[in-house]
């Protein structure tokens, strides 16, 4: 019996099927074993970066004494960055939108998927899992119970496009991979630093000090070295959280069918402990008014909500125009 993606229920898997498989999976003898106290290491590696900068918390503007600082790896990234239009989006009110939830719908889409016991169609999934979010009491709910017809429709057909890549690109996931989207980690600093997320994928476990688990982000679009960094938080915070870290991350360019994938070590965890003291050191220090916010020019500034503003961005975007025009000489 085939299902509406012509895969066989007893798979026949495409070559980039294989490919995933091939990517995620690894013999038992080959997946590393890491030191129980490694957890307690990069906690107190946390622990020691951040202690320097409790004061600066209520230094913070719009911040009330005592305020818990949330740190996110969208967050990081932004302010390792461009520090200006970090200072600008922070000013923003976050609001849904259809490129923000349309992520959201496709992991719960996903995570249907795993035990879905029906064909598996990319816009059934889809409407169910935008009925299950519509339910809730959260912020998404309330947008989406109150959406235009339009936007509702951009975002079922925007969504079905990343599940249908999904399912055309991974092999049914099955439940005894423990597979879970959305999966959310947490890890509290000082009782003031929360540093959380949720990551898109994860599939596997630990076996002991035996690492197993790898975690996955989905995107879209270009492939960028900063993708990179947005795992590495997830697994360092899932190292803290379990004590053996994740065995491999992965992201995985939906519109490509590829990965760029790297294995977690001791190495990559501490590294990643730099670069969140770092990027918190910059927060505060913007937030508090100790730094005046520095530019970076980059692909970011395409979508920069001040590029007609900033000469740095303009002059950015003017250059890259020509090289782009020249490139097609
Ligand atoms: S246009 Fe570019 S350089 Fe200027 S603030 Fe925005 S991202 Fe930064």
């Amino acid at each position: 019996m085939c299902d509406a993606l012509g895969v066989e229920a007893k798979q026949e898997l495409n070559p980039a099927q294989q490919e995933v498989l091939a990517e995620l999976g690894a013999p038992k003898e080959q997946r590393p074993r890491f030191d129980a106290m490694l957890r307690h290491e990069l906690q107190r590696a946390l622990e020691d970066g951040l202690e320097p900068m409790l004061p600066m918390l209520d230094l913070r503007e719009g911040e009330k004494p005592g305020d818990s600082m949330f740190v996110s790896k969208y967050a990081l990234g932004q302010v390792l960055g461009c520090e200006r239009k970090f200072v600008v989006e922070q000013a923003e009110p976050f609001e849904w939108k259809v490129p923000i939830a349309r992520g959201t719908i496709a992991h719960k889409a996903i995570e249907l998927s795993v035990h879905w016991r029906r064909e598996l169609d990319p816009m059934t999934l889809v409407d169910e899992a935008m009925a299950r979010r519509g339910e809730g009491i959260d912020p998404l709910a309330d947008w989406l119970q109150t959406i235009s017809e339009t936007e509702r429709a951009e975002l079922r057909g925007t969504t079905n496009d990343l599940v249908l890549k999904f399912l055309e690109c991974f092999p049914p996931l099955k439940p005894a991979w423990y597979p879970s989207t959305e999966t959310s980690l947490r890890v509290e600093i000082h009782d003031r630093f929360v540093l959380s997320g949720r990551c898109d994928l994860s599939i596997g476990v630990a076996d002991g000090d035996r690492a197993g688990k790898v975690l996955v982000d989905l995107k879209t679009g270009s492939t960028s070295l900063h993708h990179r960094d947005d795992l590495r938080f997830y697994a360092l915070l899932d190292a803290i959280r379990i004590g053996t870290p994740p065995r491999r991350l992965a992201t995985y360019y939906l519109d490509q069918g590829r990965f760029q994938v790297e294995d977690v070590t001791e190495d990559l965890l501490f590294s990643t402990v730099a670069r969140v003291v770092d990027g918190v050191e910059r927060m505060l220090m913007l937030s508090s008014g100790q730094r005046d916010a520095a530019t970076a020019t980059g692909p970011a500034c395409r979508w920069c909500p001040v590029r007609h503003d900033c000469d740095d961005g303009k002059r950015h975007l003017a250059d890259d125009e020509d090289t782009t025009l020249g490139a097609g000489w």
